[in-house]
């Protein structure tokens, strides 16, 4: 049986010209929408109390086993409104199966399919007003569905009430005037997951784990961290919030291959897809750090990129670590195969491009 959502709309909306004035100039993550999710599970009831809801605070008992052990998930998505007024998200089955594989992992309840759908539904259902205008440019709604531990328990152990919840926020254009290149710190320090832990799954932890080697690659000048596996601290990984991807001058598009402790990002997998169609070869292998710096010196790799929903695809400049640092790709600007795949993808997502593969939902 499937979840329905008791909508409850608010009375006091945001105006719409405050509304109108935030979707004009977004950010990213900073202003939501008028109205959340909200659902419980208990063990013995499964999910229930399902609604749509003035968006605000939880009342969180300081016991709430989230708070104590980080039993936590969430996924990240986008919806688009196309030419004709509609909206649409990107293959959003996807990230309900990213999210069961998650909540296996993190020892969460699953969700079916169409309820985890059903909820991102219903929501922008109510908050439509608040989907930007994706036809020009990259604007889109971004979704963020997450579920925590709710019970007031000290004990270790899966919690028995977990509370579920989608807010969503406009997020306007990632790059404005051109691809810019970022520059990459290779964390030695920190691993971001290990064999065994819980780097394929979306949970806050990771990004927790994350942060020590971000401020390290602040320090040094660089805008992210790129991580490599912890055993042997040899092999690329992916960013705190991005996959990798290489370009080599035959046409080969090399990918880590997921190890487990990588995170299975969508929209890694939709350019593994796209790649033929843009006479690119996809390959998923490992790519050591040492493969890659003699490679890019020797113009072999052509360029680098990252890639995630929030800026789709993400040209890479510079890699620096405590030995030196080398350049992969063009100065100062994105190399032509990433714009391509770039252009290729949100050609889809805003409707500028037949959905051939029905990604849209
Ligand atoms: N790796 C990590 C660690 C991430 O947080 C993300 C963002 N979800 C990605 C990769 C890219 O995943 P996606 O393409 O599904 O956004």
């Amino acid at each position: 049986m499937s979840l329905s959502f008791t909508v409850t709309e608010r009375s006091d909306r945001l105006p719409d010209a405050e509304r109108e004035a935030i979707l004009a100039d977004p950010g990213f993550g900073k202003r939501f929408t008028d109205h959340m999710v909200r659902a419980t599970w208990t063990r013995d009831g499964g999910w229930h109390d399902a609604q749509v809801t003035a968006y605000g605070p939880f009342q969180l008992d300081p016991a709430a086993a989230v708070l104590h052990y980080a039993q936590e998930i969430f996924e990240g998505m986008k919806a688009y409104r196309h030419a004709d007024g509609s909206v649409w998200t990107f293959r959003p089955e996807a990230n309900a199966a990213r999210w069961n594989r998650s909540a296996q992992r993190l020892a969460l309840p699953g969700m079916e399919e169409a309820d985890f759908i059903g909820a991102l539904k219903a929501l922008v259902e109510v908050d439509k007003a608040w989907v930007p205008d994706s036809t020009s440019g990259e604007a889109s709604l971004y979704l963020r569905p997450f579920m925590f531990a709710s019970e007031a328990f000290l004990g270790v152990r899966p919690a028995e009430e977990v509370t579920f919840s989608v807010i969503a926020s406009p997020a306007g254009s990632y790059f404005t005037g051109g691809l810019k290149p970022v520059s990459l710190w290779i964390s030695e320090h920190f691993s971001r997951a290990g064999k065994g832990g819980t780097g394929a799954a979306k949970c806050g932890g990771n990004y927790a784990a994350s942060l020590a080697a971000q401020i390290e690659a602040a320090e040094n000048g660089c805008d992210q961290s790129v991580f490599l596996d912890s055993l042997e601290q040899k092999y690329i990984e992916e960013l705190g919030g991005m996959n990798v991807f290489l370009v080599h001058k035959d046409g080969r598009l090399v990918t880590p291959s997921l190890t487990g402790s990588i995170l299975e990002g969508v929209t890694r997998s939709s350019i593994l897809e796209l790649a033929k169609d843009l006479d690119l070869e996809p390959q998923e292998r490992k790519i050591s750090l040492e493969e890659w710096r003699a490679d890019a010196e020797s113009g072999e790799i052509t360029e680098a990129f990252a890639c995630g929903t929030a800026a789709v695809v993400t040209p890479i400049g510079r890699l620096v670590s405590t030995q030196g640092e080398f350049r992969t790709g063009p100065e100062g600007e994105g190399g032509p195969v990433a714009s391509k795949i770039r252009k290729a993808l949100l050609d889809v997502q805003t409707g500028r491009a037949e959905d051939t593969r029905g990604w849209l939902t």
